[in-house]
């Protein structure tokens, strides 16, 4: 729990989000500026910086992170979808709780932006 993230104080429920699913280690939740007919962002409730600070003892838990971001895709209709995660400022990463996007619903080109 980092004092000053944003995502610490949705997972505290300090902030309000339109969850969709939620255990012991993860939360996610609908994005607040949808990309794509179907956003949403799975975190873990540990506080990591981001991938970057992803450390051997995270390895399970980003797994099971990974493979819930699919089935939750698949659950909510997304169709095709791609799953994202932007590590630092120049990739896009504006919130630096680690976190995943999941966007579905549409085509989508490569590369990216
Ligand atoms: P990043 O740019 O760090 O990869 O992604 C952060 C994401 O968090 C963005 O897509 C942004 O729209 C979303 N976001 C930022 N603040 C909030 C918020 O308060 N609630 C929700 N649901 N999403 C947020
Ligand atoms: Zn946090």
């Amino acid at each position: 729990m980092a004092n000053d993230c944003l995502f610490c104080k949705i997972i505290k429920g300090d902030i309000p989000a339109d969850k969709l699913y939620e255990d012991d280690e993860l939360l996610a939740f609908w994005d607040i500026s949808p990309q794509a007919p179907k956003h949403f962002l799975l975190i873990p409730k540990k506080h990591i910086n981001g991938p970057a600070g992803i450390t051997e003892a995270d390895a399970e838990l980003i797994g099971k992170l990974v493979k819930k971001g699919g089935e939750l895709a698949k659950e909510n209709g997304a169709g095709s979808y791609r799953l994202v995660f932007n590590e630092g400022l120049a990739a896009g990463q504006t919130v630096f709780h680690i976190h995943m996007h999941v966007l579905g619903g549409r085509a989508m080109t490569w590369p990216p932006g």
